[in-house]
């Protein structure tokens, strides 16, 4: 195994096909790439211009959330690339027509990330309705000055009426934490699902809809331009002023500056947010808005999930440059 950003440029003395690794690959993976691939790490600092050179002559790129792969990433490897495996389910970073052009399969780690992903939600859930952060940093910073009956006071979410917005793997993971709370559980997606109906009591309804009777909204659709600002001023303006609002999915379906107006002026509840708006930057409105869980996009971040999601991403690699399917093929 070759390591960190001028390794990238080596070339290959094996007959082995090449697998570049244009950040980080966690053992339970690499491991195996490397039983079966000259193997090359471009490390978790390498900049775009590094990653354009390490690309060259690869046939399997793995890649991740943080980083844009566009037409000049695929022909800077070259046409002998097959498969591009991203280390995560959503693929927003992955332009996929400039893939589909190339010939180039695109995979992803559906599933092995679910339940991590729900409970973190419901983490965040929890933290915003009672605003963790904020008790924690009032007793951190010396402001306890006693037990008092009308301090710290938030929302209970038992019997509270739950919508998920997204209901696929990881939102309905999440309606089935929840339904032991009691209450109505709310749903939508782009197409209705009996099955989840049927198994969680759950009922589909209009996003509006869905907007306007929440008690807590757990945001799980993907990113991209059909969901950007789905929760925008017209939205949120939607919302119960108790509202509790989660976002697990992506930044970009969130107007931030809308949000953090909303919970200066308290016209919602409180939010929990694990994903950001050009990330790793954390929109300042949000920093300074009250009742607000933070989290730095942690919504897989198990030691199950991430070693599955490595082991996927290997498997998807090995399938396909050994002309088989891959098991989470994307396009
Ligand atoms: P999934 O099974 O494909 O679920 C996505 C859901 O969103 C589906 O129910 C889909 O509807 C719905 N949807 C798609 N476009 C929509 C739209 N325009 N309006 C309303 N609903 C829409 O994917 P998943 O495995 O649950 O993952 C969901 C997302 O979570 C990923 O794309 C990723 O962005 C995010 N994620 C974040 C983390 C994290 O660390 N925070 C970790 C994992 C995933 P249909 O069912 O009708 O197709």
């Amino acid at each position: 195994m070759n390591v960190g950003p001028e390794a990238g440029s080596l070339r290959s003395v094996s007959e082995k096909l090449k697998v570049v690794i244009l950040r980080d690959l966690l053992p339970a993976g690499r491991r195996s790439l490397e039983e079966h691939f000259e193997v090359t790490v471009l490390g978790l600092e390498a900049n775009r211009q590094q990653m354009l050179s390490g690309v060259a002559g690869a046939d399997g790129l793995v890649t991740d959330l943080t980083f844009a792969v566009d037409g000049e990433l695929l022909d800077a490897a070259g046409p002998q690339l097959k498969v591009v495996a991203n280390f995560g389910v959503g693929y927003d970073n992955v332009d996929l027509d400039a893939c589909v052009e190339r010939d180039v399969i695109v995979t992803n780690t559906p599933d092995v990330l679910t339940n991590a992903t729900a409970e973190l939600a419901l983490a965040l859930a929890m933290a915003a309705a009672r605003d963790l952060p904020g008790a924690e940093r009032d007793l951190r910073e010396g402001r306890w000055g006693g037990w008092d009956p009308g301090q710290w006071r938030g929302f209970e979410l038992s019997d509270a009426t739950i919508g998920v917005v997204g209901a696929g793997r990881i939102g309905g993971r999440f309606l089935e934490l929840v339904s032991g709370f009691g209450g109505e559980r709310l749903y939508t997606a782009r197409a209705s699902k009996p099955d989840l109906e049927a198994r969680l009591d759950a009922r589909w309804v209009e996003l509006d809809e869905l907007l306007t009777e929440s008690d807590l909204i757990s945001l799980h659709a993907p990113g991209g331009p059909e969901t950007h600002h789905m929760i925008d001023e017209r939205a949120i303006g939607l919302l119960k002023p108790t509202a509790v609002l989660v976002n697990t999915g992506r930044g970009t379906l969130v107007d931030s500056e809308a949000l953090a107006r909303a919970l200066d002026e308290g016209r919602i509840g409180a939010a929990g947010l694990d994903v950001f708006e050009g990330e790793p930057e954390v929109p300042q409105p949000l920093l300074e808005a009250p009742r607000v869980a933070l989290a730095p996009h942690i919504g897989s971040a198990t030691y199950r999930a991430r070693d599955a999601m490595s082991r996927t991403v290997a498997a998807n690699v090995i399938a396909v440059l050994s002309g088989a399917n891959p098991p989470n093929r994307v396009v």
